[in-house]
């Protein structure tokens, strides 16, 4: 079974502005990550569904915009998991978020993945996270219920201010993964290099998978 609220914006996105294209040196080594993720099928579409799962961002400093202490950070768009490459088109700006509001102030040519709220608290949590990369694998997933000592409890869903919260208070290690047992097939890495947080991902899917 199958999440339904995949893929369902749960914020406010009245703030975004609607630009062209972004350029591929913004976004490149996002991407690359992206097209080893999606290769694996860590990010992808539910069958029959075609639902998309997984979003990928990178922490970035966008202060010409909107100065800010907070987190500002490029992230994959809504409903891009089915791709298998994405472009300038796909790919948005998270400008600032209101906690208490739910609001992302975002800029790009698409709207910013459902999932934004989670990356925002996560870099929130610990100040030296510089990527973060959602995925989706059921076995994974089954796995890390199991095993895996950093999770967010299953009554809590993916999205959420008690997902924020529940970050705020974990001990969170330099890099890791954490699994969420109210989101099925979801989890998450994160470390202060994308090569780190995907490698992450990489060595426990080949772990499993031979
Ligand atoms: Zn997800």
């Amino acid at each position: 079974m199958v999440d339904i609220n995949e893929g369902v914006i749960k914020f406010s996105t009245k703030e975004h502005n609607q630009t062209k294209a972004l350029q591929s040196d913004e976004y490149r080594e996002l991407e690359n990550w992206r097209e080893k993720l999606w290769k694996v099928k860590l990010i992808g579409s539910y069958f029959p569904s075609n639902i998309g799962y997984g979003n990928l961002s990178v922490l970035k400093d966008y202060k010409d915009r909107i100065n800010t202490e907070e987190p500002q950070f490029l992230i994959t768009g809504t409903q891009t998991g089915h791709k298998e490459n994405l472009s300038g088109e796909d790919y948005v700006r998270v400008l600032s978020f209101n906690e208490k509001t739910f609001a992302v102030k975002s800029e790009g040519p698409c709207l910013p993945s459902s999932e934004t709220p989670s990356h925002y608290s996560l870099y929130k949590a610990k100040k030296d996270i510089k990527a973060i990369f959602h995925v989706h694998d059921s076995k994974i997933w089954k796995y890390l219920c199991e095993e895996h000592p950093l999770f967010t409890p299953a009554d809590v869903e993916y999205g959420t201010p008690e997902m924020a919260r529940q970050f705020l208070e974990m001990d969170l290690p330099e890099k890791g993964i954490i699994v969420m047992k109210g989101h099925e097939d979801g989890f998450v890495s994160y470390a202060n290099t994308m090569d780190d947080a995907g490698e992450l991902l990489l060595e426990l899917y080949h772990k499993l998978n031979g």
